[in-house]
This record gives C-alpha cells, sequence and structure tokens, in this order.
C-alpha cells in the first residue's frame, strides 16, 4: 500500500480534500438544492467545477488511484464516463504509473448514446475479457455509476471495482458483489421537484450556492 495512504493519513486526507471541495464550492454537502427543473436534493456535486480547480483533480486523481492500488491492484483498464470523468480518469491512471504502485491501465471512456452508455467498437473489443475499474465523480447507488459500470460489464469486462470522488448512496455499498470506492462517503436524498419534502416544510431553495446551471456558469466565469 502507498505509505501515504495509511488508513489515519487517508482519513486526515480525505477530510482536508472535503473541506477543500466546499470552499470551493465543488461539494455542498447540506442544504437544499435545485439541481436542475426536475430534481431537488439535499446535497450537490459539480464536477465541472472540479474540472477547473486542478489542484483538486490532482488530488481526487490520488485519491482514486489509491484506492485502486489497495483494492484492485491487478487492473488492467480503468473505464471513464464521458464527459467530465475523463480528465479525473486519465490522470488516476497517470497516478497508478508512478511509483510506488506502478501500475499502466489503458483508459477507455464510454459515450451517451439512445439515452444509454455505449463504447466504441475498438473499445468494446479492449474490454472484453480485461480487468477494468469504473470511475466516476460522483456515485448515487441509482443511475450514477452504476449505469457506467453495466455498459462496461456488457463487453465482458470484469469489473473489480466503481472507484468515485463521492459515493453519495449507502455508504460502503457494493454494486452487485462489485466494491464501490470512494474519497467521500456521505448520503445524500433527491428528490421530484414537484414533490419535495424541504420544499413543503418551508425551506428556502439555496439561491446562491448550486442552483442548478447558471450556478455553474457564474463559478466558471470567476475561475477562468
Ligand atoms: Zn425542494
Amino acid at each position: 500500500m502507498d505509505p501515504k495512504f495509511g488508513p489515519y493519513a487517508k482519513q486526515e486526507l480525505a477530510k482536508g480534500f472535503r473541506a477543500a471541495l466546499i470552499a470551493r464550492q465543488v461539494f455542498l454537502p447540506k442544504g437544499h438544492f435545485a439541481l436542475d427543473a426536475e430534481y431537488h436534493a439535499s446535497g450537490f456535486f459539480q464536477s465541472k467545477l472540479a474540472l477547473v480547480n486542478p489542484e483538486i483533480l490532482a488530488v481526487a486523481a490520488e485519491f482514486i488511484a489509491a484506492e485502486i492500488a489497495m483494492v484492485a491492484a491487478e487492473v488492467e483498464m480503468l473505464v471513464a464516463p464521458p464527459g467530465c470523468g475523463i480528465a479525473l480518469t486519465t490522470l488516476a491512471a497517470a497516478s497508478l504509473t508512478k511509483q510506488p504502485r506502478r501500475y499502466a491501465p489503458l483508459v477507455v471512456h464510454a459515450i451517451a448514446q439512445g439515452g444509454g452508455l455505449d463504447f466504441f467498437p475498438a473499445f468494446r473489443s479492449t474490454l472484453e475479457g480485461r480487468k477494468a475499474v469504473v470511475v466516476e465523480w460522483f456515485c448515487d447507488g441509482r443511475n450514477n455509476g452504476t449505469a457506467l459500470a453495466e455498459a462496461a460489464s456488457h463487453t465482458g469486462a470484469e469489473i473489480l471495482a466503481v472507484a468515485a470522488v463521492w459515493n453519495a448512496g449507502p455508504t460502503r455499498q457494493t454494486l452487485r458483489g462489485v466494491p464501490i470506492l470512494a474519497a467521500i462517503e456521505e448520503e445524500f436524498e433527491l428528490f421530484p421537484a414537484d414533490n419535495c419534502p424541504l420544499c413543503r416544510s418551508g425551506q428556502p431553495v439555496d439561491a446562491e450556492r448550486g442552483a442548478g446551471p447558471e450556478f455553474v456558469e457564474a463559478r466558471l466565469a470567476l475561475a477562468l
């Protein structure tokens, strides 16, 4: 195991990482957020904002690499979601090639197709029969993480783990026996916007932080 990530060191790093995510408003663990027109939530995570913070991206990739090294050292491939996850997965693969780990997994990414996820034919055939870890920014025990793991397993890959920055689903959970590894494990709740208990209880939607696409655009404009 990487000595930097012994159990206590990891706890301390995870605490610092969580605080840095909150300070940069990438991760907001408590509140009442309008994620989009359909969903309200008690937590918020925005991977687009993580991408414009190079230090956040680097630490996230280190966490993912360290978790993979501990649990899935025989990994041959890392599977990225479409979009923002490709940068994270590529950096995690680069971290795995450094000492003391020195694995060199290949990175492939999924594409969005017909409302689901699929892979380019060349990626499909490369995944077949390989030991793979699925990488996600955010795993919610519903669609996030699950859909990518399922798409990857349909190629014939053996999925060793799902590695995420934040697991907001039930902690220490597995996806049909596949462990979910995460830097942050904190459950959050997602509600339909038209039937939200936080709205019913009179708690106003947080209009300054995490209020949908406008918030993200404004934060991106500040960061760039
Ligand atoms: Zn609400």
